[in-house]
């Protein structure tokens, strides 16, 4: 990677020209100067189309909303029941021809940027690279380029992609230009089990509870125009409202950013994949939403988590740790959402076509579900909108796995229930590492755990009616025998690759598999 990063273009248009935000397109380095004046659309259409957590809608909205706010007059600020409308009355589509366009940063999403481009033929805008990412996307086409899953040629290697971006803006590095500590990767010393006794992390290592942002007047007034499109306009939200968790100004994310570093950030690495039934924010930074609104940016946190390891002495696993997930995993995940093509996100390699059961969908298990790592999981995102990446990926995509759901009614549920979903961040994360319905490009095994991985990684287990170590009977668990049926289910392609071949033969060995499979084929849809 040599051409200069995202991060440090300079200006692509002249700043006079009006800057069309989308809403998650929110911090300074969207406009190419302090003053340029700025034109931010709101339409609650989208509400109407697709069941949002609520807490999701209050987001965006209050983060748009705060955004005009602070721009003050140089925002033109227009609300509308429809995008289209909302474009003509900000004067995109309306402008006389003598106007200057707007101009706008490239979106997020291959719909939106379908959108961009034909405005951009009809000459209502210019349309300017994407900003907020480690590197520009024709910088990860060149440094993908050659490396195709073909034999002989190197694969996508997230770890490869990641020492590139560390390289390429001087992250973390020695003065000989290595990895700073002599490693690049610091995943052994990090990842412990969970600490069951202690309950708490605060109790465990003295993590204190986040920073959580004040609601304002701009919160308040939100929530009232969501009750209204609830009464009045029949919209429908899944999850329960509540104070607002997440930042949305670039204060609050600041402030949320060096309250993580002072006092979280020291535990991050070591309780990275552990899950604790009293503690539901971990050493988490809960900095997906500002990041994904783009009030700060990823480069910029990044910097600051080494400025904390290099002037305050944190703990170099836990800072390598964090900035593995801010400009590795996050970047890597963007970069192959444009790399792999739209087609990718509709990908189904493992056939599963089975629908989402309504007490998954609607996050409300109340009573129904007995598992207690998906009822606290489940309880957790219909209260919060927010789970972290493990039970993301081993408790909800886990079981959706073993059951054989749909990929794509997943990708959706994911989009819409969490705080942070995006499209850009389903691919890779729910159609590849998840699901696997990608046949293997973002991850070379599928992600398939029985219970005795949530057993070593939480506290759920002891207080829960099933037993972790069986797979048959009243108290089997779940993800056990879901563990054996999946494997029976998928046995030649599991036998065909060398990192999974040891489950089909563990499979041969048991002496009751075909029960099993029929135990969970009965158990069908019903919550477990
Ligand atoms: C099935 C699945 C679905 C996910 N869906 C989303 C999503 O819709 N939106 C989203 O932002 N993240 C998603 N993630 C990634 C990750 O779970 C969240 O970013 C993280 O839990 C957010 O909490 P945090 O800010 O406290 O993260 P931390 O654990 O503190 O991590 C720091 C930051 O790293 C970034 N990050 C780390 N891993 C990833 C990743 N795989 N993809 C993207 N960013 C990453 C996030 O910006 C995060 O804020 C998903 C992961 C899985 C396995
Ligand atoms: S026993 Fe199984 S279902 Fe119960 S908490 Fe443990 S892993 Fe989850």
């Amino acid at each position: 990677m040599s051409a200069t990063d995202a991060g440090d273009q300079p200006p692509q248009s002249a700043p006079a020209t009006r800057r069309w935000l989308f809403a998650d397109q929110l911090g300074p380095h969207f406009l190419d100067a302090a003053d340029q004046p700025a034109l931010l659309l709101e339409s609650t259409s989208v509400f109407t189309r697709r069941r949002f957590h609520r807490r999701k809608a209050h987001l965006v909205l209050s983060a748009l909303r705060h955004r005009a706010a602070e721009l003050g007059d140089q925002a033109r600020y227009v609300r509308a029941a429809t995008y289209r409308e909302a474009l003509a009355q900000g004067g995109v589509t309306s402008a006389a021809s003598t106007e200057a366009p707007v101009s706008v940063v490239d979106p997020t999403s291959y719909g939106a940027r379908r959108l961009v481009r034909r405005l951009q033929a009809q000459g209502h805008v210019q349309v300017l690279g994407s900003r907020g990412y480690a590197i520009a996307e024709a910088q990860f086409e060149h440094w993908a380029a050659g490396r195709g899953a073909e034999p002989g040629q190197r694969r996508l290697l997230m770890e490869d992609f990641y020492r590139d971006v560390r390289r390429h803006h001087r992250l973390l590095l020695d003065a000989d230009g290595g990895p700073e500590g002599g490693r690049w990767n610091f995943d052994e010393d990090n990842r412990e089990p969970a600490p069951k006794r202690a309950g708490t992390l605060q109790v465990a290592a003295g993590v204190p509870e986040p920073w959580w942002p004040t609601e304002d007047d701009v919160d308040a007034q939100v929530r009232e125009d969501l009750d209204r499109l609830v009464r009045d306009e029949g919209v429908e939200f899944v999850g329960d409202d509540g104070p607002r968790r997440f930042a949305v100004t670039r204060a609050e994310a600041l402030a949320v950013l060096e309250d993580f570093l002072a006092h979280r950030l020291e535990a991050f690495g070591t309780y990275e994949d552990a899950m604790l039934r009293g503690d539901r924010w971990m050493a988490h930074s809960l900095l997906s939403v500002p990041l994904n609104l783009g009030v700060v940016h990823p480069v910029e946190v990044a910097r600051r988590a080494e400025q904390a390891y290099r002037e305050d002495g944190v703990r170099l696993a836990s800072v390598e740790g964090f900035v593995r997930q801010v400009v590795g995993w996050r970047e890597y995940v963007w970069q192959l959402y444009w790399h792999l093509g739209e087609e990718f996100r509709d990908r189904n390699a493992l056939g599963h076509t089975e629908p989402l059961p309504a007490w998954f969908a609607d996050l409300d298990a109340r009573g129904e579900v007995g598992a207690a790592c998906l009822s606290d999981v489940l309880g957790q995102l219909r209260e919060e909108g927010w789970v972290h990446h493990i039970p993301r990926l081993m408790v909800l995509g886990g079981y959706a796995l073993q059951r054989g759901w749909s990929p794509q009614e997943l990708r959706d549920w994911f989009h819409t229930s969490f705080v942070d979903g995006y499209d850009w961040v389903m691919t890779a994360n729910v159609i590849g590492m998840s699901q696997h319905a990608d046949g293997g490009v973002v991850a070379t095994k599928p992600y398939w755990s029985g219970g005795a991985y949530i057993d070593r990684m939480s506290d759920y287990c002891g207080g829960c009616r099933y037993d972790p170590k069986k797979r048959l009977g009243e108290d089997a668990c779940p993800f056990t025998a879901g563990y054996w049926a999946f494997t029976a289910r998928h046995e030649e392609l599991l036998a065909s690759n060398r990192r999974t071949a040891r489950a089909v033969t563990g499979l041969h060995r048991l002496p009751d598999a075909d029960a099993v499979v029929a135990q969970e084929r009965e158990r069908g849809p019903a919550a477990p």
